[in-house]
């Protein structure tokens, strides 16, 4: 569902809730309106009711007063012209004194032991009647016999005289009378003359309490009747009378006073009660008999205590209400459809703008940046818009920068992925198992795998004897340190050795951990070799050197020879002595020159427990024989035990010849070296080299070591740089010390031979 018809339906929404909100208070409140109007009217209908009671009750015991009375006077009249005694009466004289006295009738009254009887009256039917029954009226009988002042409430009571209140004849239920009764002990009955009310009672009816009714409910159209209901006997059962046979209600007890009471209702005399108890006015509404009523129940006080219901017509109300209500619906209704109409067009004008944003919004979705909405507004719609604009500015402005980015990503990538495929060095990385993940194309070069063959796999390369060493180099990797130019030897496919410097370093993730391993190896195998002809070379100059001192040396035992040989072909015989001294000076050439030759000889590697004082004493010999004008003499002193080294006899031999020859040169006009073969704490064997001879200053020492660096006019400037290679492969060290003018000391310390 759209924004638009979500917001119409939304405004229309509320518009109904208020309309209804509306429509039902007024409903609520006409209703209670009507029903207080009711009330106020119900209760002003009670005033005017209760005062006309109050006035018509008045009126009422006036005449029946005054009616009382005068029955009195007739009574006392008859009495004048009866006898004293009832059985001198006849029934005729009652008619006759009746006529002279002016009432209807009259009857005498007999008190009998258990009862109180007519005895005569002049008319028949009322003679033999009984009225111990009569209720009140038999206490007023037996108070007036006695003598005694009436005390019954009800009617009027004068002296030795009571009148009852209108009542039914007995004799014939259909007559209202007014009855006297007198008894003054002076005759032996109750006189008691009548007279018919039914004029009294019509004039009552037609201008007392009932016409007062009748008048208020044509008055009040929707008053339907009123009812006056004494609490006392309403809803009880009714007092009744059996006069002849006919069953007669007493008129003074009954419980609808006045009035009608055709809307009955069950509640009715629950209200009632509440209403006299209270004594204030009950409203209730009820359905009776198929019409809607609304009854007021007002208390009202007077001589008597009712209650006045005042029933009105409510379902004509209610009828007036729901035609008016339905008015209102329909409006509502009307004006519903038109807000939802007027909301669904103002939303749709409101969302123009807002669909223009998201039709541009989409193109942006779709990748199109840096296009631009023309919405100028000054609401939040234009703040959006503005809004939008900068975004998608700034999207276009992004993707330039990522595009610019990656693009020299690529050709970051591409340069470092061609430096190293084509670098010269074998790079392979591998994880921290030894798996390989990548290799270039110089390891293939190198090592004869190619990437793919070594790819997951851990390599081979490893000969048995560096195995440890490997080890020990990669943990110090994994420990976060690298190590550059390592020289080792390595093994490729085809199971050569090489020999190669190694780089490995340490490749860490975003969070610093170490995940792989890189190693460049570079095949150092031809430095290697060059370094083993430099070697060669020097060692050959030495040995060339060497030549011609040892030329000279053998040039005098040959000449002794030579003398021997001669004197030989002289004397034609030779003694025994010279043969051994010619064996002797032989011996001493073969000596010199296979010497001379072990030098010369190109290496043949072969490690082996070596004695270091046997090469030093064999190079001394060599060097005895350069004693030339300037005796050189050659001290060796040593320790009772010096340690075995474990190394290559010739290599070390040129070590020590070099270092004798460096020593000789030094001393032009000869003098002592000093060899000293010692073991040190370590158990290393320690040879010091100390000549008397000129020395070398700082600069001089400083260049030590550094190719071609010599002082000497024949010097090739090798000799102490294979000297000091020598050593490292034995892992020795070589160090020197040396004072201008007053001699040099070389020291070589080698590590133990372990079987
Ligand atoms: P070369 O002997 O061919 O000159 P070396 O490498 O043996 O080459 O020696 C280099 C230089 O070191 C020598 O030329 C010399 O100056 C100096 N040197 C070496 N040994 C001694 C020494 N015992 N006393 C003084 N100088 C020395
Ligand atoms: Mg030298």
């Amino acid at each position: 569902m759209s924004i638009k018809m979500k917001l119409s339906l939304f405004i229309s929404l509320i518009v109904a809730v208020i309309l209804t909100l509306n429509i039902s208070i007024y409903y609520i409140s006409s209703k209670n309106e009507w029903i207080a109007a009711s009330e106020q009217q119900a209760s002003s209908i009670a005033k005017q009711i209760g005062a006309t009671i109050d006035m018509s009750e008045q009126a009422k015991m006036k005449v029946e007063d005054s009616v009382g009375s005068s029955l009195r006077a007739s009574a006392v009249a008859a009495l004048e012209l009866l006898p004293s005694n009832y059985e001198e009466i006849t029934n005729e004289q009652l008619d006759a004194v009746s006529d002279r006295i002016g009432v209807d009738d009259i009857t005498l009254w007999v008190q009998e032991e258990e009862d109180i009887i007519s005895v005569r009256s002049s008319e028949p039917d009322e003679i033999g009647l009984s009225a111990k029954t009569w209720g009140y009226w038999y206490d007023a009988f037996s108070n007036l016999f006695n003598l005694e002042p009436v005390s019954v409430r009800e009617g009027l009571a004068l002296t030795n005289f009571w009148s009852g209140p209108y009542n039914f004849a007995t004799s014939d239920p259909s007559k209202i009378n007014k009855w006297g009764y007198y008894y003054d002990g002076s005759t032996n009955y109750m006189i008691n003359p009548y007279l018919n009310a039914q004029s009294l009672l019509s004039f009552e009816q037609m201008a007392g309490t009932n016409a007062l009714l009748n008048q208020l409910v044509d008055q009040n159209d929707n008053v339907l009747e009123i009812t006056g209901f004494n609490p006392e006997f309403f809803g009880k059962d009714p007092i009744l009378r059996i006069k002849r046979g006919v069953i007669v209600h007493n008129l003074d007890v009954r419980g609808i006073m006045f009035g009608e009471y055709t809307y009955q209702n069950d509640y009715d005399l629950a209200h009632i009660l509440d209403a006299s108890d209270q004594q204030q006015v009950v409203t209730t509404t009820a359905s009776v008999n198929g019409t809607d009523v609304l009854k007021s129940f007002i208390p009202l006080s007077g001589s008597t205590d009712y209650v006045l219901s005042v029933t009105t017509d409510y379902g004509s109300v209610l009828h007036l209400l729901n035609r008016q209500m339905l008015l209102h619906v329909v409006i509502s209704a009307i004006l519903l459809v038109v807000a939802m109409v007027a909301s669904y067009v103002t939303s749709g004008f409101l969302l123009r703008t807002l669909n223009q944003i998201l039709s541009s919004v989409n193109t942006i979705a779709k990748g199109q940046f840096g296009q631009h909405i023309h919405i100028h507004s000054k609401d939040e719609l234009g703040e959006l818009a503005a809004r939008v604009n900068s975004m998608s500015t700034s999207l276009n402005l992004y993707v330039q920068q990522i595009k610019e980015s990656s693009e020299e990503l690529r050709s970051t990538k591409q340069y470092l992925e061609s430096f190293i495929n084509h670098t010269s060095d074998a790079i392979h990385v591998s994880t921290r198992d030894g798996l390989v993940m990548q290799a270039n194309q110089a390891f293939e070069e190198i090592y004869g795998w190619t990437a793919e063959e070594v790819l997951d796999r851990p390599l081979e390369n490893l000969p048995l004897e560096q195995q440890e060493e490997y080890r020990e180099l990669l943990g110090q990797v994994l420990r976060g340190h690298s190590i550059t130019d390592h020289e080792t030897v390595r093994l490729t496919k085809s199971g050569d050795t090489i020999d190669v410097s190694l780089t490995i370093s340490p490749i860490r993730d975003e969070q610093e951990a170490i995940v792989a391993v890189a190693t460049i190896s570079r095949n150092i195998t031809d430095r290697k070799q060059t370094e083993e002809m430099l070697r060669r070379s020097e060692k050959l100059s030495v040995v060339g050197q060497l030549a011609a001192g040892v030329a000279h040396e053998i040039r005098n035992p040959l000449t002794t020879l030579r003398g021997f040989v001669q004197l030989h072909k002289t004397k034609g015989k030779i003694g025994e002595d010279h043969l051994d001294l010619m064996l002797t000076e032989l011996d001493h050439i073969n000596y010199i020159a296979s010497e001379l030759l072990v030098l010369s000889k190109p290496h043949l590697l072969s490690y082996q427990p070596v004695n270091i004082e046997e090469i030093v004493r064999s190079m001394t010999v060599l060097l005895d024989s350069q004693n030339g004008d300037h005796p050189i003499h050659i001290r060796v002193e040593k320790d009772v035990v010096i340690p075995l080294v474990y190394g290559e006899p010739n290599q070390l031999k040129q070590v020590f010849a070099n270092l004798l020859k460096n020593a000789v040169e030094a001393m032009p006009q000869g003098g002592t070296i000093d060899i000293e073969l010692t073991s040190t704490d370590k158990g290393e064997l320690c040879a010091r080299i100390t000549d008397q001879g000129i020395g070398m200053n700082e600069d001089q020492l400083e260049r030590i070591g550094e190719p071609f660096y010599t002082s000497k006019e024949s010097g090739t400037g090798l000799g102490l740089m294979v000297c000091q290679q020598i050593i490292t492969t034995h892992n020795g060290r070589m160090t020197l010390h040396s004072q201008e003018g007053r001699g040099t000391t070389v020291e070589v310390i080698l590590p133990p031979y372990q079987s």
